[in-house]
């Protein structure tokens, strides 16, 4: 039995103008939890976990967060569980054998859990402050956005709260079941350039270790050398890191450690998982969050090169014209803001511009999806007033 860890995960950063600290609360752990992962195939399939993403926030805040934005963000989480960030070879050579492809892989859902076509995107307009940090987030009668069901989907929650919250995530091993998942600030959800430390949409990398179970290098105890993570290919060390490299840490000579993404460095310095925090969470998702696993879609693959499609006017009345050039879009989608497909137009010509009439629609935020005849995904965001 893996210990149990803590039911939040909060990663906070406090700024001020001439430092910052930051912390993570949870209940300390003591236990070793490598012995219990030597049973586990040292190889195995690709686990694949569904997502659906909430973008909860005001109307003002809504186009900070694109529909390309989101399908970046879980580009970069595949990109860091599958060991395809060109950095992790920058991290100290010892440790390069320690560097895992943990072999999990995030989709954006294409179903609801009524099997409806979806674009696993859910757009709420909110008008309650930092609702992040409020009960409200959860429940959309009141402001925030139900989740979809927590056993069978990732829900992530971006949102509005006070700058120095990253974001937080629940323990596998408890939580309540409609609030399971994890909040992010909207401030650093894939690359806001605004924030430079945070750029890489690590914030959620670091975050989906916590869902998955993972604890930081340094356990629940600051400034100490008496605590770890429970795994054995973790060196000990006595906090976060900062910087990119920062020597004081270090437990023993031996034990220089940096690069984790369970760490707190910039997103820059972020490099890798090692093997057992990679086989904790193949675990962890396996023994506790197996309804992941068990919701398998085909779904298209998120493509997040540039391609512009031109939406006039926007936002609009009752009628707009669509325009593209250089692709041959074959069918576009229209979706509400709780991510149902409300419609599909086929396109059996090739065209490079259709008229909408939007008189069938409802009023608020629409998405509209164009795949090409490669079956590239593009997506563009339509307000009807
Ligand atoms: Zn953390």
């Amino acid at each position: 039995m893996l210990q149990r860890i803590a039911s939040i995960f909060t990663l906070l950063i406090f700024f001020s103008p001439t430092a910052f600290s930051q912390e993570c609360l949870y209940t300390p752990i003591h236990q070793n939890i490598t012995n219990n992962l030597l049973a586990l195939p040292k190889n195995g399939n690709i686990l694949r976990i569904p997502v659906v993403i909430h973008i909860v926030l005001p109307e003002e805040l809504q186009h900070n967060v694109s529909d390309q934005d989101v399908h970046n963000q879980i580009k970069a989480l595949n990109r860091d569980f599958r060991k395809k960030n060109y950095n992790w070879n920058l991290i100290e050579e010892r440790y390069h054998e320690l560097v895992a492809d943990t072999k999990i892989e995030f989709v954006l859902s294409c179903k609801d859990d009524t099997g409806q076509e979806a674009s696993g995107i859910v757009r709420k307009i909110t008008s309650l402050q930092n609702i992040g940090i409020q009960n409200a987030l959860y429940f959309t009668n009141e402001g925030g956005s139900d989740a979809w069901p927590t056993n069978h989907y990732l829900n992530i929650w971006v949102c509005d709260m006070p700058k120095e919250i990253l974001g937080f995530a629940t323990d596998p091993q408890e939580s309540e079941i409609l609030k399971d998942g994890i909040v992010i600030n909207h401030s650093y959800f894939n690359i806001n350039r605004a924030t430079p430390r945070y750029d890489m949409g690590r914030t959620l990398v670091h975050e989906v270790g916590h869902y998955l179970g993972l604890n930081h290098p340094w356990g629940n105890m600051q400034d100490e050398c008496i605590e770890d993570d429970g795994l054995d290919d973790t060196p000990l060390q006595s906090g976060p890191h900062y910087d990119c490299t920062d020597d004081h840490l270090m437990c023993s000579e031996d034990e220089v450690f940096y690069g984790n993404f369970m760490d707190y460095s910039p997103d820059c310095c972020l490099a890798m998982f090692t093997k057992q925090q990679a086989m904790l969470m193949r675990s962890n998702l396996i023994n506790l969050r197996s309804g992941l696993l068990e919701n398998e879609m085909e779904c298209q693959p998120v493509v997040t090169e540039a391609f512009d499609i031109n939406i006039y006017p926007n936002p609009s009345f009752g009628h707009c014209t669509i325009s593209w050039e250089e692709k041959n879009i074959k069918n576009i989608s229209v979706y509400n803001n709780q991510g149902q497909q409300l419609n599909q137009i086929e396109l059996f010509t090739p065209n490079e511009q259709v008229e909408l009439c939007l008189d069938q629609y409802p009023k608020g935020v629409l998405v509209l999806s164009f795949i090409d005849e490669s079956g590239n995904v593009y997506s563009k965001q339509l307000i009807h007033l």
